[in-house]
């Protein structure tokens, strides 16, 4: 079975094309600028040279179509037919409480997402498009969605309310949601595997550092809390997001500062964190570069953002009362390997000793960079969140068609 995955944003969408026999990729590839003049579709296909197309995509129909066209293309294309593509997975950033699992999409499960265009006004609506445009090339294909808040619907309440007034709660379902789901799933499952450990028996903080970053602590497998919250603002600090801080900050900096409400917003999504606290850039690669220089706001920035992580591996090593493995995944969790010593360097109550050789391996592959003697490994595992929508697609898919047969 061929299942195409896509992550639709408001202005590109990417998508990947597995073979799930194998689940080797097939084809991967994005599109930019769609809505804009000259929309950019680049396509790649192992071992051959990136192939990019420019041309005026003026919505996430065309877009689709174009994906579709290229898929097929006599030259660059993998698929003798579009009907070579048996089920398409969508990446939904918000299932709020609706949905703690994968689904088959259906006119209710479309609906449920609507609802939830409040409390994902940037994504929800855009990966409603890739839906709507999958239908409008594809109509037969069986679609399935899976949600980056699901995995972490296991929260028990403590971890998932907020200390203010449970109306709030119970009207506007105002409480922790925790993102990046799929990866804490994905790494967690692949560390058991690695560590050779059933998952029910293991308690491991997953740390995901990316662009976007988030902690998990998950306990005999299903998550216990998360440093995202009911937005993916809470939490570390990240390239551009501030994370943590006092609300009082909100309406102080309204009060003392010529600013909206959206400008304050916007200052803490956009333009926070590394970003403003280096004064030179949200990607850590430059930061790291311009400290190495000697450049002290970097270092800085550097300091702070490791300090973070460090605290939220303390905290959630007191939410579950040990850890057995601490797993750093994502662009500067699997890369950046001065962050994690930085992060790890005062770990050591915990039993934590980082081998510094393992450490600056540079590998695509799952590995330990602590010393075989310490007591918590600490582990680089690549995350793969479309391989595991791939995975819940073909599940999903293959149930229905069991049911179905079973059923006649
Ligand atoms: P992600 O959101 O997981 O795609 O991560 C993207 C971020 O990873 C970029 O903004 C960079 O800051 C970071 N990154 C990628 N490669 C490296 C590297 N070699 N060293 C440090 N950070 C990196």
């Amino acid at each position: 079975m061929n299942v195409l995955v896509i992550n639709a944003g408001s202005s590109s969408l990417k998508y990947q094309l597995y073979d799930m026999t194998t689940e080797n990729v097939l084809a991967k590839g994005r599109v930019e600028r769609i809505g804009m003049e000259s929309s950019i579709l680049s396509h790649e296909v192992d071992h051959q040279p990136e192939v990019r197309e420019v041309s005026e995509i003026l919505d996430h129909t065309t877009a689709i179509k174009k994906v579709l066209d290229m898929l097929t293309h006599r030259d660059f294309g993998v698929l003798r037919s579009m009907h070579d593509i048996q089920a398409v997975g969508h990446r939904v950033v918000h299932g709020g409480e609706s949905f703690s699992e994968s689904v088959l999409i259906d006119q209710n499960v479309k609906l449920e997402i609507r609802k939830l265009f409040d409390l994902a006004p940037l994504h929800n609506p855009a990966h409603m498009m890739g839906i709507t445009a999958v239908e409008a090339n594809l109509q037969h294909v069986p679609q399935a969605v899976v949600f980056d808040t699901a995995f972490h619907q296991t929260m028990p309440p403590q971890s998932y309310l907020y200390a203010i007034p449970t109306v709030l709660y119970r009207k506007h379902q105002i409480r922790r949601y925790g993102f990046h789901g799929t990866s804490h799933d994905y790494v967690s499952k692949r560390a058991a595997e690695f560590l050779e450990r059933p998952l029910k028996d293991l308690k491991l903080i997953t740390c995901h550092i990316g662009n976007g970053a988030s902690c998990a602590a998950i306990l005999h497998g299903k998550s216990f809390d998360t440093s995202m919250g009911m937005t993916p603002l809470e939490g570390l600090m990240m390239g551009t997001r501030s994370g943590d801080l006092d609300p009082a900050i909100v309406p102080y900096t309204l009060n003392k500062e010529d600013l909206t409400l959206n400008e304050v917003n916007s200052m803490l999504n956009k333009h926070s964190g590394l970003l403003a606290i280096s004064g030179i850039s949200s990607d850590m690669r430059e930061v790291v570069e311009a400290m190495q220089e000697g450049n002290e706001h970097a270092k800085l920035a550097f300091e702070m953002y490791a300090y973070r992580i460090r605290k939220y591996i303390g905290a959630y090593v007191a939410a579950m009362d040990g850890t057995d493995a601490i797993i750093f995944t994502a662009g500067v969790g699997e890369n950046s390997d001065v962050l994690r010593k930085e992060v790890c360097k005062s770990l050591t109550y915990l039993g934590v000793h980082i081998d510094e050789a393992r450490n600056a391996v540079r590998s695509s592959d799952t590995r330990r960079i602590t010393t075989d003697e310490s007591k918590v490994s600490v582990l680089v595992v690549p995350t793969n969140e479309e391989l595991l929508i791939a995975r819940d697609t073909y599940r999903l898919v293959l149930e229905r068609q069991t049911k179905e047969t079973t059923s006649e």
